[in-house]
């Protein structure tokens, strides 16, 4: 019997070719193929007659092979079929290239629907099919149709394995399935008015109308945002129910804390640290995601509530996704909060320190720090994710911060977790702009805090779009910016140029690298002035120097890859120079953007590009137009979709769900019947197939 479990390679009659390149695509059950759904349809439901076919469109038609012939073109090489059909109306012409076989079944007297585009042939005028799609049928029997006289599913198509073949390999498969179990009840169908599940396969392959195969992708979208959100649901009421370290919250010390700061808080940084503070005052742990746009002043909030749990006695772990940013966090502890006297330490894969104010700071072994850490001397901890690794223990951890790297962030938290009963609360920081839909499906078990002004004296910056002939003219800016005392950051998509062979695409050899770069500006463009160049394959100790010696403006232009794309804190750079910026997403474009306009001299943007294609056009100018990143991911969203604005990679998210997020009112209906069946069944006893189809679902959405 044919189960969804049966692999593809004990079906009878599936071939072993098609069984690897299936394996390809990661499908290797009857179920993988089920659930491979079609990305879009073509409509070949109505059938014409030859009559009534004219140039330019896409039609069925049912018609006998009349006569059928092939031949060599030697002009172009190919080989070339041509039949001449007819029906009562009339006789046209079809042709197809390379497909000798074709003879020997589309054979004179038979008859069979031929669907496919309605040319006019150039010389003559006369119309033809051009390579349309075949189907033979009998005229005395039903015969259900897969690629003609119908509408026709279209699957994302790959090396040797053809919608056709598709077609051809799912609808003998879909009947041969035992029925499936329906998740959910009637009313639930009916409310949302979805297809029962043995329908909505039926009609996500082989629908009668478009309408019904848009229904069924709405069913299986819906399923799937309803499994994110019970998920977020289930997990939120999980960790509720862990006990935290109550951290209550002394409010003349914090007001004297704040008193210290070089500036003044903006009121949204003021509400953010409130609710963070209000949390971790509470014997659960909080769970919270402070989003905020680049250069809101996020840092400093973590360091208030971090100071705050340390008066308490208790450990606070900052990580950061790279060395880069956890030493700058480190240094900008420092700096803020230079009366703290109890040790604030930096831990790396390359470098131990703690610090212990007004200038004190020692550099210690890493062992030696990690049994400090252990023993409870040192309470605020800045690292990457060395942090929390096994080796080290801490002594009573009560806070986790992690900056920039949220999916990171949980998965550590999880493994860090595991089994506890008392779990520390957890602050993930983020200036990647979700916007609202996403982020309640994609970080639902959160709660949010949003800093939504940047601090008063920011200069909004200038971008602009720099074209090859403007050149010259912005390299002259560059230099002058440079003697008046300011920096500039160069940014380059790659390293280094690429082996070149013979299939290296002249496209690619033009994409410009930090190697190239650096030996450009520095020898022949900018003589004069101290170049440097930072990228992520080069040692953790050259890196470190490069970055403090741009941090002390002995290096004026720092050539980079996106190492710097986040967090870094170089209030005296005002040129972020971007080469080959069409090759970015907006959203990390305006990450760059964000690491200048942070002091209090007039920033630029500077979106170099040689390509002169309209889209790229387009999209640099939403970066041009947008004042906040909220804006753009808006826009971003609109034009490239959910997938391509956070990096299909990064959401892990079943594609259907990810497009569905764009209807608002879906995601709201699966968190609320996800809602419901949770408060009437919290352990889903009486929903054991939703409880099973969960534990699959977890595991398939792997957030990373
Ligand atoms: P992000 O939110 O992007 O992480 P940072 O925390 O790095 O931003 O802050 C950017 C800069 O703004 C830092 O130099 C920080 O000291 C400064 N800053 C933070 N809050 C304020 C404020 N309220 N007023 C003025 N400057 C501030
Ligand atoms: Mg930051």
């Amino acid at each position: 019997m044919v189960v969804l479990s049966t692999p593809l390679s004990k079906i009878s009659g599936m071939q072993t070719r098609f069984v690897s390149k299936l394996k390809k695509l990661g499908i290797e059950t009857v179920g993988d193929l089920i659930f491979h759904f079609p990305v879009r349809y073509e409509d070949f439901s109505r059938v014409y007659t030859i009559e009534e076919l004219s140039a330019g469109g896409e039609a069925t038609i049912t018609a006998t092979v009349e006569s059928i012939k092939s031949r060599h073109t030697w002009k172009r090489g190919l080989f070339l079929v041509e039949a001449e059909l007819a029906d009562e109306t009339g006789t046209i012409r079809a042709t197809w290239f390379n497909q000798p076989y074709i003879k020997n079944i589309l054979q004179p007297g038979r008859v069979a629907n031929f669907a496919g585009k309605v040319v006019a042939s150039k010389s003559s005028g006369e119309i033809y099919l051009s390579n349309p799609t075949y189907e033979l049928v009998s005229e005395h029997s039903y015969h259900e149709t897969k690629h003609t006289a119908r509408i026709v599913p279209v699957y994302s198509e790959t090396r040797g394995l053809t919608s056709k073949g598709l077609r051809y390999l799912i609808q003998p498969l879909l009947k041969r399935i035992p029925e499936l179990p329906e998740l959910f009840s009637g009313e639930i169908l009916e409310a949302e008015d979805i297809p029962e599940i043995n329908a909505a396969l039926q009609s996500v392959h082989f629908p009668e109308t478009l309408d019904e195969a848009l229904r069924a992708k709405r069913r299986f979208a819906f399923e799937d945002l309803f499994f994110l959100q019970l998920k977020n649901i289930l997990e939120r009421m999980k960790l509720a129910e862990k006990n935290a370290i109550k951290i209550p919250i002394d409010i003349p010390t914090i007001k004297a804390l704040i008193e210290t700061l070089p500036f003044e808080l903006t009121l949204s940084q003021k509400k953010s640290l409130w609710e963070i503070f209000q949390d971790i005052e509470k014997p659960h742990p909080m769970n919270r995601l402070l989003q905020g746009d680049v250069g809101s002043g996020k840092t400093v909030i973590a360091g208030l509530v971090a100071h705050e749990v340390a008066r308490e006695g208790y450990q606070t772990a900052f990580m950061a996704p790279t060395e880069i940013l956890a030493r700058q966090h480190y240094h900008t502890f420092i700096k803020l909060f230079p009366y703290y006297e109890n040790g604030v330490a930096l831990l790396t894969a390359g470098e131990s320190r703690i610090s212990y104010g007004r200038g004190l700071e020692s550099i210690t072994k890493k062992a030696a720090l990690i049994k400090e850490i252990a023993m409870g001397k040192v309470k605020i901890i800045i690292g990457t994710h060395a942090l929390i690794q096994k080796t080290v223990a801490f002594q009573n951890l009560a806070f986790v911060i992690v900056d920039e790297q949220h999916r990171f962030g949980v998965r550590q938290r999880a493994a860090l977790e595991q089994d506890k009963e008392i779990v520390p609360h957890f602050l993930s920081m983020s200036a990647t702009p979700i916007p609202r839909t996403l982020s309640l499906t994609l970080f639902g078990d959160l709660d949010l805090s949003l800093i939504t002004e940047l601090p008063k004296n920011r200069k909004s910056i200038i971008t602009r779009i720099v074209l090859p002939e403007d050149r010259p003219r912005t390299h002259q800016f560059i230099r002058d910016e440079v003697k008046n005392g300011r920096q500039v950051f160069v940014i380059c998509p790659r390293i280094e140029k690429p082996e070149e062979s013979d299939n290296t695409e002249w496209r690619e050899l033009q994409i410009r690298s930090v190697k190239e770069e650096y030996e450009k500006l520095s020898k022949t463009i900018f003589p004069d002035l101290k170049v440097g160049m930072l990228h992520g394959k080069m040692p953790a100790a050259e890196k470190q120097t490069v970055m403090r010696a741009f941090s002390e403006n002995t290096i004026h232009i720092l050539v980079a890859t996106s190492v710097i794309e986040v967090g870094v804190d170089i209030p005296n750079a005002t040129i972020m120079m971007i080469e080959g910026s069409e090759r970015f997403g907006l959203a990390q474009l305006h990450q760059f953007r964000g690491r200048v306009g942070r002091g209090e001299h007039q920033s630029y943007c500077l979106l170099f590009t040689d390509s002169s294609a309209a889209t790229t056009k387009t999209r640099l100018q939403s970066l041009v137009d947008a004042k906040n990143g909220f804006e753009l991911a808006e826009k971003d969203l609109k034009i490239r979709g959910p997938g391509e604005f956070l990096g299909e990679a990064q959401t892990g998210m079943p594609d259907l769900a990810m497009n569905a997020i764009q209807n608002p009112d879906l995601v709201k209906h699966a968190r609320e019947v996800a809602q419901t069946i949770v408060t009437a069944d919290r352990t889903l006893k009486k929903h054991p197939l939703i409880h099973e189809r969960l534990n699959e679902f977890a595991k398939g959405v792997h957030w990373e």
